[in-house]
This record gives structure tokens, sequence and C-alpha cells, in this order.
């Protein structure tokens, strides 16, 4: 990607380390990983289990703080930023898609997407997590629970929740482990339908290389370090309409 680095690219991380547990315990995660991906890019993140995806991808997305080393999102440099300050940034710049969902039970599937909006104070967050719901294909479902809908179903809602803020970043950790190969199919469409849409940056940890290869870029790692970093050897497939009929112009 041209040699640019930091403060152009929509998340630049040098020299990250992470290590967790105490004393004789204690595990090194990330063992510095450097790493920049500009803005608009779909990377995709493999290696084996244990390897450190989840890890990297909670710390580049500001859910978990380095021990050394700069990770910087959107041009912020995220270490400058007190607990509340980064909580702030996070809702207002970066969507996460987790594997099993994370919904709030008790909330409906409208209440689900509007909450970051919420959060934010945003005055029109019901009309907001309605339009996305319906980008999801899911308008008539916006007062089902969790409960009522298909995994398939709650991973669309959690994709919504995602998006509604309009962040530059979206980050998703095996977004499709907990589903069929077909529904997966169908929620892997709607991520990079969005990331081509919305122009967003997109990062996805997944162990099917398949998947990781629509990505622009396939970064490995393994042990906690990068061992690869590549253009994908297939050309980019743009999926040709993903299931967004009832936003479709
Ligand atoms: P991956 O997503 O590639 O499977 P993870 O990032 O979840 O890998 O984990 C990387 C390594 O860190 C694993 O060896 C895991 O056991 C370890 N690990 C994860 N969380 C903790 C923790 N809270 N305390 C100690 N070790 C952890
Ligand atoms: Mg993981």
């Amino acid at each position: 990607m041209g040699g640019k680095s930091g403060p152009d690219m929509a998340i630049s991380l040098a020299d990250v380390q992470l290590s967790l547990g105490a004393g004789a315990a204690r595990v090194h995660i990330l063992r510095g990983i450097s790493l920049d991906i500009a803005a608009g890019e779909a990377v995709g993140l493999v290696g084996p289990s244990g390897s450190g995806k989840s890890t990297l991808l909670m710390t580049l997305a500001g859910l978990e703080r380095p021990d050394k080393g700069r990770v910087r999102l959107a041009g912020q440099d995220l270490g400058a930023l007190d607990e509340d300050g980064l909580a702030r940034f996070r809702g207002r710049h970066v969507g996460i898609v987790f594997q099993s969902f994370h919904l709030v039970p008790t909330m409906t599937a409208l209440e689900n997407v509007a909450l970051p909006l919420e959060l934010a104070g945003a005055e029109d967050a019901f009309a907001r997590a309605e339009a996305e719901l319906a980008a999801v294909g899911l308008r008539e479902r916006a007062g089902h629970y969790p409960a009522q809908l298909s995994g398939g179903e709650q991973q669309r809602v959690a994709v919504a929740r995602a998006i509604v803020a309009g962040p530059a970043v979206l980050v998703a950790d095996e977004p499709t482990g907990n589903l069929d190969e077909r529904t997966g199919a169908g929620i892997v469409d709607l991520l990079f339908g969005l990331r081509r849409d919305r122009g967003a940056t997109l990062v996805l940890v997944t162990h099917d290389l398949g998947l990781a290869r629509r990505c622009d870029r396939v970064v490995r790692l393994r042990s906690g370090r990068i061992v690869t970093d590549a253009e994908a050897d297939t050309p980019p497939s743009i999926p040709a309409t993903p299931a967004l009929g009832a936003a479709a112009p």
C-alpha cells in the first residue's frame, strides 16, 4: 500500500505488544504487531486458533489496550484517550460484530439497533435504527426479541447495530462461526455490501480462507506475530446484490 503509514491510514499499529496473566502464568499474546490498513480497505485476518486474532481485532478496535506500542484509528492515537474518551470514540468510529451476536436479550431488534445512537444522545435514534433494520432486510422484525429470531437474523440485527452510527471502521470476529454455510454467506455478502456502499474499512477475522480471499488483503498470524501480509491471490469478488432488497433504490 505505497508505504504510507500513520495518520493517513484508517488503522495503524506500531509494534503492539500485549500480555495477559501475572508472574509465571504471563502469556505474550501479541508480540510486536505493526500493521497499516488504508481507508476503505478490506483485510482478512487468519491464523490458527490461539494465534491472537481476536486479541488483535479487539486491540485495533480500542477494546483492549496494548502494553506497548501505538494504535491509531482514524487519525486518533487511542493511547491518548482515557476510558470514557475511548468509549465515546469507539461509539462514533468503530462497529463491531461478534461470532455470538451479543444482542441484549430483553430488547427488541429495533431497541438493540437504536442503543448505540441513544447512548450517543441522538434524537432520531429510532428512525435511523428502523432504516438500518430495513437495510439488512429485517423491516418486518423490528418488534421481535432476539430469542424470536433465527441465528442469521440475530446476526443481521448485530450488523445493523454495528453500522447504525456510520462508523469508518467495521470489524467482525468470525461473524459466520455460529451459522450454517448458506446463512453465513448471506452475512458475508451483507458485510461486503456495506463496505462497498458506505466506503467503510473492514477487518474480518475468519478461519475460512475462501472468505478471507474476498478481502483485498490477507494477514496471517501465528503465535502473536504477523507471518504473512499479502494482497489476496484472487481478485476481490463483489457480491452481485446482497440481500438489501428493502433499501435498494
Ligand atoms: P484466536 O482468536 O486467534 O483464537 P485469541 O486472541 O483469542 O486467539 O487468543 C490468543 C491467545 O491468548 C490464546 O493462547 C489464548 O489462550 C490467550 N488468551 C486469551 N485471553 C486470555 C486471557 N484473558 N488470559 C490469558 N490468556 C488469554
Ligand atoms: Mg478468536
